[in-house]
């Protein structure tokens, strides 16, 4: 088969060389690269033949003059690394461009921008596809085939706990701005709660009882569980004997209070994700619709309070 031709979006960002090495994993190659921050030194370890613009206008008709030049030279996927409020708008421009688009997350901050995609999608014939990783966790899968060979009345009670601690340029970059990246339940929860989606079904009710720039927590019900959540990003969440042993990250899933063991497995996911994508198995818009509603829905909630707090909510 044909080595795919890739765009990248965001190139000098954090993420972007998990993109880099999917390509390359995959046996696939990077023919462009954007980014208005020209740090992007990382390319030569990937991919030296790359071309590269800091501006958007150059990189366009760049991709422009390469689709007219033929099916061989075309770039077929524009994978879209940029801060999350930009998404809607890169995925638009690859999708006009001709390509299919493989975008982070959170594919955009709220359900309304979901539907313009759509008609996008229909009017190009290209298709987006999302990394929404942990749905290819080995120990989620495994704990998906568990739940499925359950009576479905069964409601599970699951505590999750996230903290990763974050520097103080977290709250001083696009990160930390709300419109930008949609605050910490969108910007580091929506991986969970697509998660708890995919694992137990429709959601069915929400509460939350924290919303702060570095912590946030809440309630959430869904057909097959009731979920107490707390995400933080300050060191000083992290439970003490674990910050004694210098550890800087605290993550707990407990279902009916077993722990789900998953703090391995999580390197290579980019790369899995590309995998299935390329096989044309890749997480499409609608799969992205309830864990962006929630996030969305989160975002814009009266706080409560009440017996189904976290308990690391004071
Ligand atoms: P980052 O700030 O390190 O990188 C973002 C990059 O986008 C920067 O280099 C910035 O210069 C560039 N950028 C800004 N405006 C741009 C524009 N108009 N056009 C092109 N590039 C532009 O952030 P990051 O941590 O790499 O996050 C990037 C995306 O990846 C975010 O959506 C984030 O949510 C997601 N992410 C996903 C995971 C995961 O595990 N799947 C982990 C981290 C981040």
């Amino acid at each position: 088969i044909k080595m795919k031709k890739f765009a990248l979006i965001g190139a000098a960002g954090y993420i972007a060389p998990r993109h880099m090495q999917a390509i390359k994993a995959t046996g696939n190659e990077l023919v462009a690269a954007l980014d208005p921050n020209d740090s992007v030194g990382i390319i030569d370890s990937h991919f030296p033949d790359a071309d590269f613009f800091t501006e958007f206008e150059r990189f366009d008709r760049h991709l422009d003059r390469l689709r007219r030049s033929g099916s061989e030279k075309k770039v077929d996927y524009v994978s879209i690394c940029s801060p999350n409020y930009l998404h809607d708008s890169h995925m638009r421009f690859a999708l006009r461009s001709g390509a299919d688009a493989i975008c982070e997350k959170p594919l955009v901050l709220n359900p309304w921008n979901i539907d313009g995609l759509i008609d996008i999608e229909r009017d190009t014939g290209r298709k987006v596809n999302t990394i929404l990783q942990l749905r290819l966790h080995p120990a989620i899968c495994e704990l998906q085939d568990r739940i499925l060979t359950e009576p479905k009345e069964k409601k599970y009670e699951v505590d999750l706990t996230y903290i990763t601690s974050r520097g103080h340029w977290y709250l001083q970059s696009w990160k930390g701005d709300e419109k930008k990246s949609g605050g910490i339940a969108t910007n580091i929860g929506v991986h969970f709660f697509d998660m708890l989606h995919f694992l137990f079904g429709r959601l069915q009710d929400i509460k939350v009882h924290l919303s702060e720039d570095t912590r946030a927590a809440g309630y959430l019900e869904y057909e097959r569980a009731r979920v107490r959540w707390f995400l933080s990003i300050d060191i000083n969440d992290v439970p003490a004997q674990v910050r004694e042993q210098g550890q800087r990250t605290f993550r707990s899933i407990t279902v009916d209070q077993q722990e789900i063991e998953f703090s391995s497995g999580f390197t290579d996911l980019h790369t899995r994700s590309y995998e299935e994508i390329i096989a044309g198995r890749g997480f499409g818009l609608e799969e992205n619709r309830v864990a962006i509603e929630t996030v969305s829905n989160i975002r814009n909630a009266t706080l409560q309070s009440g017996g189904d707090q976290h308990p690391f909510v004071l």
